[in-house]
């Protein structure tokens, strides 16, 4: 919760650091569209009707690429 300050290439020693954090994505079933919670590890299926195919909201921002 504290991102006030993006430090970023400051101690240089991974230049990629992406955010794993243990936090269940939210996942809309694409065949009955419940909503499903489902962490990182956990693989991807529907808890009331079985379905793997799981569309994901979008509880991030939105992956924006600024191409001028
Ligand atoms: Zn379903």
């Amino acid at each position: 919760m504290n991102q006030a300050s993006n430090t970023q290439g400051i101690t240089g020693t991974t230049a990629y650091n992406p955010p794993s954090r243990q936090e269940a994505m939210g996942y809309i079933c694409a065949d009955c569209g419940a909503k499903n919670e489902i962490r990182a590890r956990e693989p991807i299926r529907c808890r009331e009707c079985g379905h793997r195919i799981m569309y994901k909201k979008r509880t991030t921002r939105m992956v924006q690429f600024e191409a001028r």
